[in-house]
């Protein structure tokens, strides 16, 4: 049986510690691409929005022949993933569609919070974990102290650990000879029904729905009827083959393989990630496990900036889906915005991340409205209701008490910065419940916070105050009462509903008069002049005025950043087909993105 000599596996890590350069060092190795010839890196990250960012956002798989050194021919699939919090979802279908995982530790940095997590991950679906120190070749590399945070840290064996360096290929054979040794092959019957996992999907316009799958069972071959278990809907199999740097057709797949299908998918919505596909002619019996439900976190609206695109942002979300099933979405409504969608989403970066493939995927232009946490409000008369979006929030009057969301906070941090998160923390309402020392250096603080101040900005804040070495994960811990109101934002007298926001009564009033002057500087110089208020009820609490006409879009910029003042110029050319009327005043969409950044 050939698949004893298949590896599937995923490389998994702490953002930045070097996943998608390991993963280009095998894909060389295998002689994937021409050793000629411009040389990309992070040549599975081939998103635009990925290679600007520097960073994955999407897991994705590559099969790479390999000859061991005792002369045995392998297939290795390979599926890199994104490190960031917001995509975890991400990980765990890669994880659930391997058998092993290459746990990666900066040797500069060590253990940081997702490589915990991910960890957690792996061992929750019975992974094989090899530990990997990479980036040796860092003169600030310590491979003792990682070997001793892989023992007592992650409770990992060290003796297993294998140091390379992706940037130079130094280490990468040993490790590539550690996979076919530590990681087990597949299981699985050639001869039983068709199992196979839907781990992703995509959409291409030219091929229609490309669907990602690892079979578990049975073989899945061009010309048989595919059934997709969840619903029973069948289709001809037209293309089936495996990731070789794209789509390489090979006709079948068999049990433990990694590849795609291709059926003349008509209705997009039969394909869900996590279902399982059968053979219509010899169905299995029960279904794969699938995947946990996603429970996003934050919500916002979208809405199209030229509401006849309404129709157009349906099928675009619609394709999204395929490709990302973290996304949750229902149709929505607004005064100032017309008919849109109400999203549901796992960060701000993911929120982010949804705008711009919107935008650059499908061309159109759409505004967000500013995120909220999902609150549950229990009424004088004992009704309890789930609100997330501000528009739903019921009269104060009838209100007996809200609960807002708590998170579990875990920051590892070297100690000298201690001293400067304990404060960014306190004034995000947070309570300290422990602070650990891992090892001389290292410190780990534990926080009890409300989402909601989580939210906005302070990831980037508290990189800031540690110099980009404070790593932070959090888990949803539960509801705790709260002090709520609903701040609206009035543009020329005119409540802009979509930027009103449920916030905690304590930082309302700062809150509004930050969005407000944000919005003063977002908002260009109009015929007229503009009043922006925030109120709470009938009272003003903030206010700031617009003076008519200016024309210098480039007189905010302060400072020598050329091109950042190039890019505000870009932007604002941009910004024409990005307006969006509200009463008589002219709102660019970067107001309300702005807004929502506002802390
Ligand atoms: P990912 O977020 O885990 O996918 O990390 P990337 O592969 O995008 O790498 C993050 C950064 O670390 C990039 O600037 C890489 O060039 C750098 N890097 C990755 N591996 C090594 C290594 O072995 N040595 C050094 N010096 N830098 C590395
Ligand atoms: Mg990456």
């Amino acid at each position: 049986n050939n698949s004893q000599h298949i590896r599937n596996f995923c490389i998994i890590a702490h953002i930045d510690h070097g996943k998608s350069t390991l993963a280009d060092r095998f894909i060389e190795k295998a002689r994937l691409v021409s050793s000629r010839g411009p040389v990309q890196s992070q040549m599975l990250d081939n998103m635009d929005i990925e290679r600007e960012r520097g960073i994955t956002i999407k897991s994705q798989a590559v099969k790479i022949p390999y000859t061991a050194a005792d002369g045995t021919e392998y297939e290795l699939n390979l599926v890199d993933t994104p490190g960031h919090v917001d995509f975890s979802y991400e990980v765990s279908r890669a994880i659930s569609s391997c058998e092993g995982a290459l746990l990666l530790i900066d040797a500069s940095q060590g253990v940081e919070a997702q490589t915990l997590a991910n960890m957690y991950m792996a061992i929750e679906h019975n992974l094989e974990i090899i530990p990997v120190i990479n980036k040796i070749d860092l003169p600030s590399a310590d491979i003792p102290s990682c070997l001793h945070q892989i023992d007592h840290d992650l409770g990992l064996d060290p003796d297993m650990a294998v140091m390379v360096s992706a940037k130079t290929g130094e280490g990468v054979d040993t490790l590539f000879e550690s996979i076919v040794q530590f990681i087990p092959p597949p299981t699985g019957n050639d001869n039983s029904p068709l199992k196979a996992l839907i781990f992703d999907s995509q959409y291409d316009s030219y091929r229609g729905v490309i669907i990602h799958v690892r079979i578990f069972e049975g073989m899945l071959k061009e010309g048989a009827t595919a059934q997709l278990m969840h619903n029973n809907a069948a289709y001809e199999i037209d293309e089936a083959g495996v990731f070789q740097m794209g789509l390489v057709r090979t006709g079948e797949l068999k049990a433990g393989d990694v590849g795609y299908f291709l059926a003349g998918i008509k209705n997009i919505s039969d394909i869900r990630v996590g279902d399982t596909v059968t053979l219509a002619s010899n169905p299995a019996k029960e279904p794969l496990a699938g995947f946990k439900d996603v429970k996003p976190v934050v919500f916002s609206s979208i809405y199209p900036v030229d509401s006849n695109d309404y129709e157009e942002l349906q099928q675009a979300i619609d394709k999204l889906k395929l490709n990302d099933a973290s996304l949750v979405y229902e149709k929505d409504s607004s005064a100032a915005l017309g008919f849109g969608f109400r999203c549901g989403f796992l960060g701000l970066l993911h929120l982010e991340v949804v705008q711009e493939r919107i935008e650059r995927e499908f061309g159109l232009s759409i505004v967000f409205t500013s995120p909220s946490v999902k609150y549950i409000v229990t009424m004088k008369n004992g009704d309890v209701l789930n609100i997330d979006n501000p528009l739903d929030y019921p009269d104060p009057m009838r209100v007996d008490y809200v609960e807002e969301p708590f998170i579990t906070a875990s920051i590892i941090t070297p100690a000298t910065f201690v001293g400067a998160i304990i404060p960014l923390c306190m004034e995000k309402r947070g309570v300290q419940s422990g602070m650990n020392y891992l090892d001389e250096k290292r410190v780990e603080l534990v926080y009890e916070m409300p989402l909601a101040e989580v939210l906005f900005e302070f990831y980037d804040r508290l990189k800031s105050v540690s110099r980009g070495y404070a790593s932070f994960d959090y888990q949803v811990s539960g509801y705790k009462r709260t002090d709520l109101v609903r701040m609206d934002i009035l543009v020329n007298g005119e409540p802009v509903d979509a930027l009103s926001q449920l916030v905690f009564r304590g930082t309302a009033q700062a809150r509004g008069r930050t969005v407000c002057e944000k919005l003063s500087t977002e908002i260009p110089r109009q015929m007229f002049k503009i009043p922006i208020q925030a109120a709470i009820g009938g009272s003003i609490i903030a206010r700031e005025t617009i003076n008519a006409y200016r024309k210098d879009v480039t007189a905010k910029c302060y400072g020598g950043d050329i091109s950042r003042k190039r890019k505000l110029l870009e932007k604002q050319k941009e910004g024409k087909k990005r307006m969006k009327m509200v009463g008589n005043v002219e709102i660019p969409q970067q107001a309300f993105l702005a807004v929502l950044k506002t802390d």
